[in-house]
């Protein structure tokens, strides 16, 4: 029989009414693993009123002992750690240590999460008018509800749902229908960490249950994580139907590499930030900015290091690139391969004929570099989110600045060199949400925020850091004046003025 992913509703596993489903496939031996439900209107119906009836006690739980919740799901998430990463890389194709990687940035907003009843604690002003303080406070919005994407099936989730969960809020949580097992396990953890049952659910599905949480009435806000096209399809119409909407999209992320900078190590930044996790990552670097003289002697030690990548299944430790999630993506990036030659770049390295022996029905793809890329052709203008490579040669700073400007999304670029004054340079002027300076994939750190500019990201709040606690509460402002002044009768001008 084979295995049925189902949802997790009122603190446990539940088959819901809906009869579709989906494949779920192991991307390294192109095997169909299991199924998972996909959810139809009742269901969701279902979930929304699970969660809306638990979140009432949950938000009036103190945020000391909400906060506590957190620290036991963090020891739980540590002990478990290797399971996870197991089943990510199981479904997903990426190598195990990458997987065990992605679940400890994940495990680092927990850790600020344990923090909240400090981050939430508002402010006071004593006096504000003779005998009137005012305060400020942050409240939960209600049930809110994260949707995700396949490259990150536990660290994206947990950019959401333990800031969400520490503010007060109930989270329903739609992952990717393509990995959807590693969200059912931080179910069981939350479960097992005394998280009382509706205030975390997993609804699996398609468009179709996005749709509908899209304009449910009963839920105060969206998170969303995925493609640039549905990200402002998101945005459009939850905030349409009343919602509070944060919408991370694509990226095409761009390396530049200037004249000065160390080439060993850019080298081995691009080769980590290029083919990591066969390049489905948002944070990929695809577009290495060669500038000046510095493009031969670059892309001759990238084709060396790119020709040697070792690529395999996700278990075995020796792999370090894996497989594509699917073999529809394996066959969208390989057309993008197609496109380049055609359009006149340069193949340096074709990874196209790739085949890994003893999987040679896996959704491999080796890897690719392109030199001499246009800003005309489709390998620069669209993210391809696979092992491919794109070297854009430039004759110097401004043009790379140009370049950058030029791309429609904004989510990381990182700078190599050893400039003091190139580098600040480069981080003031570029219109681009994260930057590293000599580090390739600037991710922030869970006490900061997430977020792109452009169209990798639609919504004003970045995911997690302040931003998130921003995002998943209300501020709510009190002014208060106790006996003396109500026994003093009506009054016609402003008590602050006394
Ligand atoms: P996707 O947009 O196809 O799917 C994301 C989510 O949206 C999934 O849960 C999916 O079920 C749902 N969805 C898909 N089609 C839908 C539709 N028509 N209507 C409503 N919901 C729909 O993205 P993906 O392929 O899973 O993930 C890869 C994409 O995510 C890449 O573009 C990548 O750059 C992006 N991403 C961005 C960030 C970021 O922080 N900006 C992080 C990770 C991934």
């Amino acid at each position: 029989m084979m295995e049925q992913i189902t949802h997790f509703i009122a603190g446990q596993r539940d088959a819901g009414s809906s009869t579709r489903s989906s494949p779920v496939f192991n991307p390294a031996s192109g095997e169909q693993i299991a199924k998972v439900l996909l959810a139809d209107q009742a269901d969701v119906e279902r979930v929304v009123a699970s969660a809306k009836a638990a979140q009432r006690a949950w938000g009036d739980t103190s945020p000391l002992r909400r906060a506590r919740v957190m620290f036991k799901f963090k020891e739980l998430l540590e002990l478990h750690q290797a399971e996870l990463a197991a089943i990510i890389s199981r479904e997903h194709g990426k190598v195990q240590s990458d997987a065990f990687g992605e679940v400890t940035r994940g495990l680092e907003v927990v850790e600020f999460a344990c923090g909240m009843p400090h981050l939430i604690k508002g402010e006071f002003s004593d006096q504000v008018g003779t005998g009137v303080d005012s305060y400020s406070l942050r409240q939960p919005l209600g049930v809110v509800a994260g949707i995700t994407p396949f490259n990150f099936p536990a660290m994206v989730p947990l950019w959401m749902l333990p800031v969400a969960l520490a503010c007060g809020n109930a989270f329903i949580l739609k992952p990717s229908e393509r990995d959807p097992s590693a969200s059912l396990f931080l179910a069981d953890l939350l479960k097992q960490a005394g998280l009382p049952d509706g205030v975390f659910s997993v609804l699996q599905g398609d468009a179709e249950a996005v749709n509908a949480l899209l304009v449910h009435p009963d839920i105060a806000a969206i998170s969303f994580v995925g493609s640039t096209p549905i990200a402002r399809h998101i945005y459009a119409t939850a905030t349409a139907h009343g919602k509070r909407v944060q919408a991370l999209g694509g990226a095409k992320n761009h390396l530049v590499v200037m004249p000065d900078a160390d080439l060993d190590q850019a080298v081995d930044a691009l080769m980590g930030a290029a083919y990591g996790s066969a390049g489905e990552r948002c944070m990929a670097i695809s577009v290495a900015v060669a500038v000046g003289d510095v493009a031969d002697a670059l892309v001759a030690r990238l084709a060396d290091k790119a020709r040697a990548l070792r690529v395999g299944p996700g278990d075995d430790a020796a792999s370090e690139m894996g497989p594509l999630v699917t073999r529809q993506h394996c066959d969208k990036v390989r057309g993008y391969v197609d496109a380049g030659v055609a359009e006149g770049a340069e193949l340096v390295v074709d990874g196209r004929a790739l085949s890994v022996a003893g999987h040679e029905a896996g959704f491999f793809l080796g890897a690719c570099l392109f030199d001499k890329v246009r800003p005309e052709m489709s390998l620069w203008r669209e993210e391809i989110f696979g092992p491919v490579l794109a070297v854009v040669r430039v004759p110097d700073f401004e043009a790379a600045l140009s370049l950058i400007g030029e791309h429609a999304y904004g989510n990381g670029v990182a700078l190599f060199t050893r400039d003091g004054d190139c580098a600040r340079e480069f981080v003031r002027r570029v219109e681009i949400g994260m930057v590293g300076v000599n580090v390739p994939i600037p991710v922030p750190m869970a006490f900061h925020s997430f977020g792109g500019w452009k169209q990798s990201m639609f919504g004003d709040h970045s995911m997690h850091g302040m931003e998130g606690v921003r995002f998943y509460t209300r501020l709510k402002t009190v002014t208060s004046r106790w006996p003396t002044g109500i026994r003093s009768g009506a009054e016609f001008t402003m008590p602050t003025m006394k």
